[in-house]
């Protein structure tokens, strides 16, 4: 599916995605968002956390900005 819209920047800077797009990616309320710059353009996706250690996305605990899921913590605090 290929969506595309013109949208003006507010006063702080904020743009409205539309509704169509949040319900395509199942973004809803309070989500979190990954932005980044790429090849000039401004690419918005869906935040995905994984553990930095194995990847895993459930049972994470955030640490200084990073991930870790229980079974890695649980593997440095025996090591
Ligand atoms: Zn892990």
């Amino acid at each position: 599916m290929f969506f595309k819209c013109y949208k003006k920047i507010d006063a702080l800077g904020r743009v409205q995605i539309p509704k169509e797009f949040r319900r395509e990616l199942e973004l809803g309320e309070n989500d979190d968002i990954l932005i980044e710059i790429s090849d000039g353009r401004i690419v918005i996706s869906k935040a995905v956390q994984n553990c930095v250690f194995c990847g895993e996305s459930d049972g994470l605990t955030e640490f200084h900005d990073k991930f870790v899921c229980k079974n890695c913590i649980k593997i440095l605090n025996t090591t």
